[in-house]
């Protein structure tokens, strides 16, 4: 018999905010231990949490972004249960009445557009973290209390890879929209995997097994390429599988059971008595819709129609927005979006990053930690986008060749100087003059008898040796296509 998987995924992402979300502790990474803390997030008795409103903010946000509905009515229930990290005994969470309701991710896979259904999405507070040493154990509060957006998504994955290709374009649509910075090394982004398996084309759902605290995509995709043929397995020699929960070992490569359904909690849900409801204002949703950006899929597509780019450079402008907005900034002012595309991603981009890799080194060199590290950016340009304009031009209307593009990009980066200023200083202007150009040909005939005889012997690609070394006589200056011309003229007539 042939199976199926049935995946499900929910995603745990930290908001981006300044603050927690029912206090004023700061929503920071890397404090030392108990140091962003107040009675709030401590879980004090008698305290009262106040809605941080840039996290229910950034909740609707995203129920707009994925295509879903903003709740008119929100609650907040309390989640009952006993460990050290939780010092309040409970976690204040959304039970039956989420901030958004339903959605959807499109992401491309497999050579087209595949859709997964999004059930809601519930903000919720994370918890401390538990330490343990040789002869004790601690707690770290400071993510005791930090806002959570918990994404459900509809059993509608089929494959690990695909489950990856979404968890992708997931994290991208929340990068994008301002959500969450999503680092997946400060712990920004995790998972929980529901899977199941069940004859390819019946209806019915098979024994749900869970796979908790997924924190990297790589490792969700290799959890249920070790998972799904496992069930499988089971059910093949004729055994059976019971709802539980299993966690992934990464080193060993295998899941393993960690409780069965019998033994799972009771939570005991209640509305939170210290926290109204939320019903947003028309006025409020109006001004959350008019934060929604472009998708990442939306924008990559339209590149490639609006501006005639290969899918490789629509790739590259959906994975770095901010280089993106930069070249459609350029390219809405130029005839030839094409070639800008071609000076930000191979230009623009290799020499920021040259730049960087310069100012880590020096810093690093004075001690300077990562994290206060400056590096130039996009904003830290010298030259205007209109002074890249001005160049593609220069190179399309051949004034100057492409190689003394080069240069003149360099110096631009260099001093932000217009390149006509640069072209006029360091007399880049291309030789398009026949009588200079001629100078430059007889002199490399002259100086190569070998290529020259090869290619009046027939070998054609020896023209191409000859025509490079008139570039470099004419130090980049000479036109390109001229010198092709005359040299082979001057070859065939002599
Ligand atoms: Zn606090």
């Amino acid at each position: 018999m042939e199976y199926e998987a049935v995946i499900g995924l929910e995603t745990h992402v930290q908001l981006k905010t300044k603050s927690k979300m029912w206090c004023g502790c700061a929503n920071a990474f890397g404090s030392p231990p108990n140091t962003n803390v107040c009675p709030v997030c401590l879980g004090m008795p008698g305290v009262l949490p106040v809605a941080n409103e840039e996290a229910l903010r950034l909740t609707a946000l995203t129920g707009c972004l994925l295509n879903g509905t903003v709740a008119r009515y929100a609650k907040f229930d309390r989640k009952n249960y006993f460990y050290p990290d939780a010092s309040k005994n409970y976690q204040i969470t959304q039970f039956d009445k989420p901030s958004t309701l339903g959605g959807f991710v499109d992401f491309e896979f497999q050579g087209g557009i595949a859709r997964v259904c999004i059930t809601r999405a519930h903000l919720e507070e994370d918890v401390g973290k538990n330490s343990h040493f040789d002869r004790h154990s601690g707690v770290d509060f400071n993510r005791a209390g930090v806002p959570l957006l918990e994404i459900v998504s509809e059993p509608e994955i089929t494959s690990a890879d695909m489950a990856y290709e979404y968890l992708n374009a997931l994290k991208e649509i929340l990068i994008y929209g301002g959500i969450s910075d999503c680092d997946m090394e400060k712990g920004m982004v995790r998972c929980d995997v529901n899977i199941s398996v069940r004859p390819k084309g019946t209806k019915e759902l098979g024994a749900k097994i869970e796979i908790k605290n997924m924190n990297t995509f790589s490792g969700a995709r290799k959890a249920l390429e070790y998972e799904i043929p496992r069930q499988i397995e089971v059910l093949t020699k004729g055994g059976k599988l019971v709802q539980s929960t299993r966690r992934w070992d990464d080193v060993a490569g295998i899941t393993e059971e960690m409780r069965t359904k019998e033994d799972a909690h009771d939570y005991r849900y209640f509305p939170e008595p210290d926290l109204m409801p939320f019903a947003p204002s028309d006025a409020w949703l109006e001004a959350v819709r008019a934060q929604v950006v472009e998708l990442p899929l939306v924008r990559k597509q339209r590149f490639m129609r609006d501006y005639q780019l290969p899918v490789a450079d629509g790739e590259t402008f959906k994975n770095d927005v901010l280089l993106g907005n930069y070249f459609e900034t350029v390219a809405k002012q130029s005839s030839n979006p094409k070639a800008v595309a071609n000076w930000v991603i191979n230009n623009l981009r290799a020499k920021l990053t040259e730049t960087n890799d310069r100012e880590v080194a020096e810093q690093g060199a004075l001690g300077i930690e990562a994290a206060d590290m400056k590096r130039t950016t996009l904003a830290d340009l010298k030259f205007q986008p209109a002074a890249l304009v001005e160049l593609v031009g220069l190179v399309e209307s051949k004034a100057i060749s492409s190689s003394a593009a080069q240069q003149v990009f360099a110096e631009m980066f260099e001093t932000g100087k217009a390149p006509a200023a640069i072209v006029q200083e360091k007399g880049l202007a291309q030789v398009s003059d026949t009588g200079a150009l001629e100078k430059f040909c007889d002199e490399v005939i002259a100086a190569n008898p070998g290529p020259a005889a090869d290619f009046k012997a027939g070998k054609v690609a020896a023209l191409n040796f000859l025509k490079g070394q008139v570039m470099k006589v004419s130090k980049g200056k000479a036109n390109p296509g001229v010198v092709g011309e005359m040299l082979e003229q001057k070859l065939r007539g002599s």
